[in-house]
């Protein structure tokens, strides 16, 4: 089954606006919100846009869709289930569209647990780097926990006068389907069940804090331009005791003086001369892992390949080698001394055009 495009879900164009995006979810989930739909799939039209807007609504998950697609929240087993809403707070959302305390139970978002969002760094690299893998110290800009107050963003806590501790108080609200009584957030500690005799400093009551932060990973051999790596819980921090986002790393390889790579293989152009060409030679040829002496056989032609079993790139999953291969250029030298001259008018006197190539072209002259 394909997945619907999100944007296509919502039914806005790639270049919507938030408030657009927003708009758009509003009126889906006015429509299909499945205790006031009557149509039959409207759970799951619900869900979809749930889904769609979860991800167009957060400008780093959104960018990360639009680089990578549906796959860009596919999980490493290669699932399809798309991306994980379950942790998506639309109390916002629905408070605005319903009315306060409309029911979805469960607390409410300020102190709702919130994963951290997904960060994507691309990691230029050497050619070498990729080949053989590396560990780099990796510099990013991200949420991370208050260290000043691990994350709570007060110090000297207290039991919520308000709530006593339940972070709910009873209210009867009034919404479009009528009065009821709701348990809904205190007012006074935003659902946390403590309140912080001081706010702290550092994170002004976040319990994050924007920080550069140096991160290590080891780039696996063989990765190639537009490979990703995830580094699962290296992204940005968790609110209220949530998980922390996952960390992407996309590469971006220079290319080599010399190697070209096609996947795992690589080309190398050997260039010989025209007398090593017809009588054959021995060379000395550099490869990932030193040189090695190769024979060119009497004869050869421009772009004869030889290959070389293994000398080419491991496989990032498999470790199975690529090959190597030459690829034979003769070089038709373009100054000649009068001493070579000579040699190649005396050697053009001698029967060369022996093969019937010359002479298909003879039965049409
Ligand atoms: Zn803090
Ligand atoms: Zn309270």
């Amino acid at each position: 089954m394909n997945k619907r495009d999100y944007y296509e879900v919502l039914g806005v164009s790639k270049q919507a606006s938030e408030a657009e995006i927003k708009s758009a979810f509003r009126k889906l989930a006015k429509k299909y919100h499945p205790d006031v739909s009557k149509e039959p799939d409207a759970a799951e039209k619900f869900k979809e846009a749930q889904e769609a807007y979860a991800v167009l609504s957060d400008s780093s998950k959104r960018s990360q869709y639009d680089q990578f697609g549906h796959a860009a929240f596919d999980q490493m087993g290669g699932g399809t289930g798309g991306f994980d809403f379950s942790d998506f707070d639309f109390s916002d959302i629905f408070g605005d569209i319903f009315g306060g305390g409309f029911g979805f139970g469960g607390p409410s978002s300020s102190t709702r647990a919130r994963r951290g969002s997904d960060t994507l760094v691309r990691i230029p690299l050497t050619f070498e780097e990729a080949v053989f893998g590396c560990k780099k110290d990796i510099e990013i800009d991200t949420m991370v926990e208050c260290d000043s107050c691990h994350g709570k963003g007060g110090h000297d806590e207290k039991t919520c006068s308000t709530c006593h501790g339940s972070g709910q108080v009873t209210s009867e609200q009034r919404t479009i389907f009528g009065a009821f009584a709701t348990r809904t957030t205190c007012p006074t500690c935003h659902g946390k069940g403590v309140t912080y005799d001081k706010t702290c400093k550092k994170c002004h009551g976040n319990g994050r804090v924007r920080e550069n932060k140096t991160v290590e990973v080891k780039i696996p051999a063989g990765v190639d331009t537009g490979n990703k790596l995830r580094l699962n819980g290296k992204g940005e921090a968790g609110t209220n005791g949530g998980p922390n986002g996952d960390l992407y790393l996309e590469f971006r390889v220079k290319e080599h003086p010399l190697f070209e790579r096609d996947e795992n293989d690589i080309y190398l152009k050997l260039p010989i001369t025209i007398t090593d060409a017809v009588l054959g030679c021995k060379k000395d040829v550099p490869t990932l892992n030193g040189n090695i002496k190769l024979s060119i056989p009497a004869g050869s032609k421009t772009n004869d390949k030889h290959r070389l079993k293994g000398k080419g790139i491991a496989d990032p999953q498999t470790g199975r080698k690529g090959d190597m291969y030459v690829i034979v250029d003769i070089h038709i030298p373009k100054k000649l001394s009068k001493e070579q001259k000579k040699l190649f008018e005396s050697l053009s006197k001698t029967k060369l055009d022996d093969s019937d190539k010359f002479d298909k072209i003879r039965k049409y002259l």
